[in-house]
């Protein structure tokens, strides 16, 4: 029940319901007893006349305590660490992402509490994660370990190593202002293969919330969904074929035009996943951009009592100015595709694809929401902490592999114990078959650190091997692991 977080579940709260459980059997076992004795002792049965004395039911065994269970889930658990380091560390992908947050640090408690100031990730287009550390600063210079050892691990992985990502979305760090972006010097051997840096779409347009008086104001939906309308234009095929299936769900339809149907019969959710969007071009945009905002800071962008959702037109003025610079880098790179199809939906008997985009950094910010709950509890220390780190990611990477094989059928065991299916799988050849087809088997890990271990090594001499010797004794003596 803990090895699946997604709920942010605690060990106390599983406690209580296994306590529950077990009362409850307890119970119905003594109910079960007690009413076999009373029909026994009916006044006039022979047991009745004999006087039999019966033994009352053994009292209820208690459950170990939750801090046991806690213990002995982690020293299971930190048996795997170097599968799920392996794992994590095996993890590639063509269209990457870049982001810190800062949520899960707040967690460390014990000795290296206060230590920890960020989490920063790279994702990939499948939402996998490649790399988790926690720094110090999120400055170039703590952060360059991490980005050498992910290079290293493109160009030293096995015979035939994948070619380096085709693009990086970051939320900062995106213009050459001086000759060469930041994110462009950390990853500089990507960058001269001709990897290309961009600004996820979603951050640049939060920048704009700087010019706005209150986002509870009402015209505020309006504008985000205007600034994402400006960037974006909608694939005309995709967009004639999702009107031709609505068409085709009633005949009431046939005077009504193109536009019409859009406006009235289609959905938010529907032109999502169906409809592809590219983007217009840097040029295209500032007209689109300028004209938006014109319109928002007359009356279209005034509520109900004339107050307007700018705080005045020259701190808008003020934003646009200095996003402008940014619109290269919103542009998709020329050529390349921005959405997979993960499956086909049939309505109105048309069939059209389901589509999911690689575009910005969307996915990642999924996985920092969901990084909090891999720690349990309000508060960890670092050897349980890691451990819990390392397994929630490999879980992530796991399900998030499960659902992008192609058919949907995903993996058809439920399990994350990478070397166990590596073996079955080299047996299973036996019988002419393998125990799980949609499964890679891992690279030989490289120097790359993870988690905690990045942290660490920032500030003294760093052995993984002597580190995980010594969390295992840390748990095994359970003292100084607690809260
Ligand atoms: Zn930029």
């Amino acid at each position: 029940m803990m090895l699946d977080r997604s709920l942010g579940n605690t060990m106390v709260r599983i406690w209580r319901q296994v306590q529950e459980s077990h009362c409850y059997k307890y119970l119905n076992r003594v109910d079960m007893y007690t009413t076999l004795l009373t029909s026994l002792t009916k006044s006039g049965s022979i047991v009745h006349a004999l006087g039999h004395e019966f033994q009352p039911p053994p009292p209820r065994r208690e459950l170990p305590s939750a801090r046991l269970l806690r213990k002995a889930f982690l020293l299971s658990e930190s048996e795997h660490i170097e599968d799920y380091r392996a794992q994590i560390m095996s993890t590639f992908g063509k269209i990457l992402k870049f982001d810190s947050t800062k949520k899960i640090c707040k967690k460390l408690s014990g000795a290296g509490r206060g230590s920890a100031e960020w989490c920063t990730n790279v994702g990939n287009e499948l939402s996998q994660v490649l790399t988790s550390v926690l720094t110090c600063e999120e400055s170039r210079e703590k952060l360059r370990p991490m980005a050498q050892g992910l290079q290293d691990r493109y160009s030293k992985a096995g015979e035939a190593p994948p070619p380096p990502p085709q693009v990086m979305y970051v939320d900062r760090g995106c213009c050459r202002v001086l000759g060469v972006s930041s994110i462009e010097q950390l990853f500089s051997e990507w960058s001269e293969s001709g990897m290309v840096i961009r600004l996820d779409a979603f951050h640049w347009m939060c920048r704009f919330d700087a010019a706005v008086r209150t986002d509870h104001h009402p015209k505020y939906p309006l504008f985000k969904s205007a600034l994402s309308a400006v960037l974006f234009a909608y694939n005309k095929d995709d967009m004639s074929l999702l009107v031709k299936l609505t068409r085709a769900g009633s005949s009431t339809y046939a005077n009504l035009t193109d536009e019409q149907i859009i406006a009235k019969f289609i959905s938010r959710e529907d032109l999502k996943h169906f409809v592809r969007r590219v983007t217009v071009g840097a040029h295209e945009t500032v007209t689109r951009v300028q004209n938006a905002l014109e319109v928002l800071k007359g009356r279209a962008g005034k509520d109900g009592m004339g107050i307007a959702l700018f705080k005045d037109d020259g701190s808008v003025d003020q934003v646009w100015a200095n996003q402008q610079k940014h619109l290269k880098c919103l542009q998709d790179p020329p050529g390349m595709d921005m959405y997979t199809v993960t499956k086909h939906v049939t309505r109105n008997g048309i069939s059209l694809p389901y589509y999911r985009t690689v575009r910005g950094s969307n996915s990642l910010e999924g996985f920092h929401r969901f990084l909090p709950s891999m720690i349990p509890g309000p508060r960890c220390a670092a050897v349980p902490f890691q451990v819990y780190l390392l397994a929630g990611i490999a879980r992530w990477n796991s399900d998030r592999e499960s659902d992008a094989v192609k058919g949907q059928k995903g993996r058809k065991h439920r399990t994350f114990q990478s070397p166990l299916i590596h073996r079955l799988n080299k047996r299973c050849e036996l019988f002419g078959q393998v125990e799980e087809v949609n499964f890679r088997a891992p690279m030989p890990v490289g120097d790359e650190l993870l988690g905690l271990e990045y942290l660490f090594s920032q500030s003294s001499s760093f052995n993984v091997d002597g580190h995980y010797t010594e969390a295992r004794e840390v748990l095994q003596d359970g003292t100084t692991m607690m809260r």
